[in-house]
C-alpha cells in the first residue's frame, strides 16, 4: 500500500489518532504522479545526492526521496507526526528524521554532521506560512544546495519567476535571482492533497549559483536598496530610497541614477539584479 492512496494515507492517520493541522500548514500529497515528479526533479535522478527534506508530514515524499537517493534528511517541526514517521519509513535504513524547526535549524551544521563530502540539495512541499523567510534562509547558505526544489502557492512561484516590469516581479524576485536561477516545472490542482488547500500549488526547481551572476561591493547594501526599492510600489526609485529614515535626499539620489544612465524618475519594478547592482555600488545605503 502507498501513502498516496488515499484510504491508507487515512488509515495511518487514524491508527496514529492524528489529523492535518492547519496550523503547521499540512496538506498532505496523495498523488503518486505529483510525488514522483518533484522528487525527480529534486536531483535529476542522480541518485548520490544527500537530500534535505523540510516538512515530511507522514512520510509520502520521503519515502520517494529514499528510493531515488544516497541519503535523505527531513526535519519535522510537529513532534505528533515522528510516530507516524517512525512507522511509514520504518524500511527505509537511508532516511533519518530531525525534530526541529526549519527556521531555526543551522544548515551548514546539519550538511556537515550528517552528509560530510556529499552533494545536498533540498527538496519539500513547502508549509504555506512560512515560504518566502524559508525559501531565502536556504538561498541564503551561499552555495550550500546545489538545488532547492519546492512546491509553494502557485502565486509566489510566479512572483519568483517574474520579470523586471511586470506586476509579479518584487523584491523577492531580485533578492532570490542573486542567488538562483529560477525554473517553474509544473502546477499541482488542490484535488491532489488531503486537506485541499486554497489555492493551486507550483514545483519550482531553483538552480544554486556556484558565483552570484553579478558582482557587487556590498551585499547588504545590495540587499538594502532592493527592500527600498520595493517597499513603496509604484513609486520612483529616488522617492523610495530617500525619506525620514535614509542618509540621502532625493536629489542626491536623482543625481547618482542620472550619472549611471537612468532617468531620475526610474521605478524600481522596472529594474533587474544588475542594474541595483550597479546602484548599490554607487550608493551607500
Ligand atoms: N511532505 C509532506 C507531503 O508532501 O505530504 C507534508 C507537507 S505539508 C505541506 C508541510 C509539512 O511541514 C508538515 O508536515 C508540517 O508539520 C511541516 N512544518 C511546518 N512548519 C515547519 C517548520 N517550521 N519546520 C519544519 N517543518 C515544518
Amino acid at each position: 500500500m502507498k501513502l498516496t492512496d488515499i484510504s491508507y494515507a487515512r488509515a495511518v492517520m487514524e491508527k496514529h489518532g492524528i489529523s492535518p493541522q492547519k496550523r503547521f500548514g499540512q496538506n498532505f500529497l496523495i498523488s503518486e504522479n505529483v510525488v514522483s515528479r518533484i522528487a525527480d526533479a529534486a536531483g535529476s535522478g542522480e541518485s548520490e545526492l544527500g537530500i534535505i527534506e523540510i516538512g515530511p508530514g507522514i512520510g509520502t515524499l520521503t519515502q520517494k526521496l529514499a528510493e531515488r537517493y544516497r541519503k535523505v534528511v527531513a526535519i519535522e517541526i510537529d513532534t505528533s507526526l515522528l510516530p507516524v514517521l517512525a512507522d511509514t519509513l520504518s524500511d527505509y535504513e537511508n532516511v533519518k528524521i530531525i525534530s526541529g524547526d526549519a527556521m531555526k535549524t543551522d544548515f551548514e551544521i546539519l550538511v556537515r554532521e550528517e552528509f560530510g563530502d556529499m552533494r545536498v540539495a533540498v527538496c519539500a512541499n513547502l508549509p504555506y506560512y512560512i515560504t518566502s523567510p524559508v525559501i531565502m534562509r536556504l538561498l541564503e547558505t551561499n552555495g550550500l544546495f546545489e538545488s532547492v526544489t519546492v512546491m509553494i502557492q502557485k502565486e509566489v512561484a510566479d512572483r519568483l519567476a517574474s520579470k523586471p516590469g511586470t506586476a509579479e516581479y518584487g523584491a523577492i524576485t531580485a533578492s532570490s535571482s542573486y542567488y538562483a536561477e529560477i525554473e517553474k516545472i509544473f502546477n499541482v490542482s488542490p484535488a491532489n492533497f488531503i486537506p485541499p488547500p486554497k489555492v493551486t500549488s507550483s514545483v519550482i526547481r531553483m538552480n544554486v549559483h556556484k558565483t552570484p551572476p553579478v558582482s557587487c561591493k556590498n551585499e547588504e547594501n545590495l540587499f538594502r536598496v532592493i527592500r527600498g526599492a520595493f517597499a513603496k510600489r509604484r513609486k520612483t526609485l529616488s522617492n523610495s530610497l530617500s525619506g525620514e529614515t535614509s542618509k540621502h535626499t532625493k536629489a542626491e539620489i536623482e543625481a547618482v541614477l542620472v550619472s549611471l544612465g537612468y532617468r531620475a524618475d526610474v521605478r524600481g519594478e522596472t529594474l533587474g539584479l544588475s542594474d541595483f547592482a550597479k546602484i548599490s555600488d554607487a550608493l551607500e545605503l
